[in-house]
């Protein structure tokens, strides 16, 4: 493991000057992730700076409808939450869907967003990766690239966003509330993660010295519809292939709004929007849900050992609709 220096920040303003000073810090909250990038010599960072005793551990509703959660609530203590339990379960079931109970309860919400990805040329220094080495070829490529893009890749990277509770935030349009040092923004979660381009060592568009504060979710009614289907090698403690998180309105049989992400297929949580546009007022059948799902996949481009996605997306958009009909988008 590479020698780095230590400190605890002891507030928010504290840690983005930290970040400032130090050309090579970065921020620790529950370490899951960056301690084994450490540990791989993936991670050039040299001095961390702790934020997980910051005060951003709250989930509170908020006056006009909605969730403010802290970016440092913990992924249980956002999946175990009455309230999103009850109006975002999409949300709470792809977090359950990932790691393992003892991972979860330290990991929180901001490196949740910022988990790098689980690419194997990414975590194996013995192999060129444009995300680690800029400039030095991406190996997945012409590799074994089965766990791969189908959509927005490059010829620089093919990886994909690992995480299920990103897709689920993708499907309820939150949004990233960010701090840095000339103040605080809003980020729509589909322009936080980007698409790999020319730059792939930039998985998001959060500045320099940025920092995650908190995840705010809209009010979203036929939320209480959305359901997460996780497809994977094993059925625990493994990474997507293909994930879809739904979530759908019904009103006399007739679609009048629906929501549709994909994980597993993508350097960003994918959001279906050809299908999602082709199922409004349209009626709510197995039909429209095969049509839509066929939309979804059009515009996919497999790699060499990927093409197994397209299918298997497919199947999963259209099992994912029908149950977000079946568990309550049907008034
Ligand atoms: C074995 C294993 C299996 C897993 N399986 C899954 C899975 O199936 N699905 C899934 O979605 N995830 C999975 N994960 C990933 C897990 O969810 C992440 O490791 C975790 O969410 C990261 O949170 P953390 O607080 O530990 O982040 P850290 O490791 O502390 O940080 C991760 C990154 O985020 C940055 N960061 C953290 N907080 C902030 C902030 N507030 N502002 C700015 N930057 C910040 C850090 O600098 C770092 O770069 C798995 C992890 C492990 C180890």
């Amino acid at each position: 493991m590479r020698n780095f220096t230590y400190i605890r920040a002891t507030s928010l303003e504290d840690a983005v000057q930290g970040i400032q000073d130090h050309p090579q810090a970065t921020v620790i909250a529950g370490g899951t992730n960056l301690i084994d990038r450490l540990k791989g010599y993936l991670e050039p960072s040299s001095h961390l700076i702790d934020i997980s005793r910051l005060q951003m551990q709250q989930i509170e509703s908020l006056s006009q409808g909605g969730l403010r959660i802290g970016a440092l609530a913990s992924n249980t203590a956002v999946a175990d939450h009455p309230i999103i339990r009850r109006d975002y379960p999409l949300l709470s079931r792809a977090i359950l869907s990932g790691a393992s109970q003892q991972i979860r309860n330290v990991a929180t919400v901001g490196g949740n967003l910022l988990q790098r990805t689980r690419c194997p040329y990414f975590s194996d220094p013995a192999f060129p990766c444009n995300k680690r080495h800029p400039g030095s070829g991406c190996s997945a490529s012409t590799g074994i690239n089965r766990l791969h893009a189908i959509f927005g890749a490059s010829d620089h990277c093919v990886a994909v966003h690992p995480s299920d509770f990103c897709v689920a935030l993708a499907a309820l349009d939150a949004v990233v509330e960010a701090q840095g040092l000339s103040g605080k923004r809003e980020i729509p979660i589909t322009e936080f993660h980007r698409l790999p381009g020319n730059t792939p060592e930039q998985d998001t568009n959060l500045q320099p010295g940025e920092l995650i504060t908190s995840v705010i979710l809209p009010p979203l009614v036929f939320a209480k519809s959305g359901v997460y289907l996780k497809l994977r090698d094993r059925t625990s403690y493994s990474f997507a292939l293909v994930s879809v998180a739904t979530a759908m309105e019904v009103r006399d049989h007739q679609i009048q709004a629906v929501r549709i992400a994909l994980g597993g297929v993508a350097h960003k949580p994918w959001r279906a929007v050809a299908a999602e546009q082709f199922l409004r007022n349209k009626p709510a059948t197995v039909d429209s849900f095969k049509q839509a799902s066929e939309l979804a996949l059009q515009e996919a481009k497999p790699l060499e050992h990927n093409g197994f996605k397209i299918e298997m997306a497919k199947r999963a958009i259209e099992r994912a609709l029908m149950a977000s009909v079946q568990t309550g988008g049907q008034e």
